[in-house]
């Protein structure tokens, strides 16, 4: 529950944005395109576009799409296709409202991402992936990603923002910190003489990226747990375009936004890739899936290109259409939107419109640490005697060992207990993320600290 004091500070263009929707708000339309080529054929993608929270609920559908980059072999990105959303989803309480669900939604992202790397490592395969989830239910989308595999929204003023944080070692200070702090190292690869060569890897392994599925040689301070990032699109939608690095090493963000603009999703796809290829060629597997979420009170009528840019094509694909628009006549869509024929409403109208880029965000976290990613819940079921696993969700009675390794927030005493609660599988794996070795004595230490 938010205390008044945080209810005033809501920023103004939030307020806009609220005063904007209004309950008559119908649920938005999802548009989508995917495009790519292989040089590798290490992409694989997911469009999953009739999911219900509640089965059988016609009214709970929301849309998930994701990307899986591959490496050393492509049996980590099927595998993580075929289980990680299902993952995701068992990790969130049944019979609960919406506004719970989407609040669950980035607790249930951590398990099952973690989750389902558990699993892909008892295969024993060395291979690893990317992973870029995105789930969009009506006008709120959630990300999930370990990787680089980015995720960009386009919005109508024109402003791109990136969802997703690139987890590669080059570029990413932070994660450089916490890999060296884990026990591993970082270092570019030596060749002719101990001239550094290459991007920044970390080594055992030589990975580029510090966060990612599967890749268990490499060391579990490349984690699986991914930077999820919530916002709310305004009434006006907006366009989600979601790629593997083929894309983003060939185009920024505003190009590849800027490269599909006013075209209908399924060739917007096409054409950025295609405009991704003209300035690189093809070097990598190139995967792109783009997103639109269109207001559903409005036609469906992205603009012919070539065409001069109306009210509309500014509003939903960011085009400046210059200053003298508002004095005009309403447009259409203004005449869509507020059901007015009037010239005198216009300007204020107009007004409104310009806060269409408004875009509410929910919630954004990239730690790598797991317990804080999951709270404090200790779910404890007095029926069995046991507990909920906050990652796997298996239930497991509270042994020996756990009173042990769960360390700190374990208390045999008659203090309430802190969580989250993890199984004995999933605790080691959390120790072995953050680089803490359990040695006979049961006493626990930092791997890098002994070392
Ligand atoms: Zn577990």
């Amino acid at each position: 529950m938010k205390s008044q004091a945080q209810v005033a500070a809501v920023p103004l263009g939030t307020l806009i944005g609220r005063e904007l929707r209004t309950d008559k708000v119908e649920k938005p339309f999802v548009k989508f395109g995917q495009s790519g080529l292989a040089k590798k054929g290490e992409d694989y993608f997911l469009i999953k576009t009739d999911c219900y929270r509640v089965p059988g609920d016609l009214s709970t559908l929301f849309s998930v799409f994701a990307i899986f980059d591959g490496h050393n072999g492509i049996s980590a990105a099927i595998f993580t296709k075929e289980n990680l959303l299902n993952n995701v989803l068992s990790a969130i309480p049944q019979d609960i409202s919406r506004d719970a669900w989407l609040e669950a939604l980035p607790r249930a992202l951590v398990a099952g991402f973690v989750k389902t790397d558990i699993e892909f490592q008892q295969k024993g395969e060395t291979s690893g992936t990317t992973a870029t989830l995105v789930v969009i239910d009506e006008w709120t989308v959630t990300v999930a990603s370990v990787g680089d595999s980015r995720c960009i929204l386009d919005t109508q003023g024109g402003a791109v923002s990136l969802l997703t944080v690139d987890h590669r070692l080059e570029e990413n200070e932070e994660e450089r910190a916490r890999v060296t702090a884990s026990g591993g190292e970082v270092g570019r690869l030596n060749v002719y003489g101990g001239n550094a060569v290459g991007p920044l890897r970390c080594w055992p392994g030589g990975l580029c990226l510090s966060r990612s599925i599967g890749d268990t040689d490499v060391g579990e301070f490349i984690v699986p747990i991914p930077h999820v990032k919530q916002v709310k699109v305004s009434n006006y939608g907006g366009r989600l375009i979601i790629a593997s690095d083929g894309i983003w090493d060939a185009l920024s963000n505003d190009l590849a936004a800027q490269s599909c603009r006013g075209i209908l999703a399924e060739l917007a796809a096409k054409l950025v890739v295609k405009e991704a290829l003209r300035s690189r060629g093809l070097k990598d597997d190139t995967t792109c899936l783009v997103v639109d979420i269109i207001p559903s009170d409005l036609p469906v009528l992205p603009p012919i290109p070539g065409k001069k840019p109306s009210m509309l094509t500014s509003l939903l694909f960011g085009k400046k259409s210059g200053n003298t628009t508002n004095k005009k006549k309403p447009s259409m869509l203004t005449s869509l939107l507020f059901g007015k024929k009037s010239g005198n409403t216009t300007n204020k109208a107009a007004n409104k419109l310009s806060s269409v880029g408004v875009v509410e965000e929910l919630f954004e976290e990239g730690s790598a640490m797991l317990a804080e990613r999951l709270g404090k819940d200790f779910p404890f079921n007095k029926n069995s005697g046991t507990f909920r696993c906050a990652v796997c969700q298996m239930d497991q009675p509270p042994g020996d060992d756990l009173s042990v390794k769960s360390g700190p927030f374990f208390s045999p005493s008659s203090k309430p207990w802190e969580g989250p609660f993890f199984c004995t599988k999933c605790q080691k794996k959390k120790d072995a993320m953050e680089g803490i070795v359990i040695d006979e004595g049961e006493s626990r230490h930092n791997s890098k600290v002994v070392a």
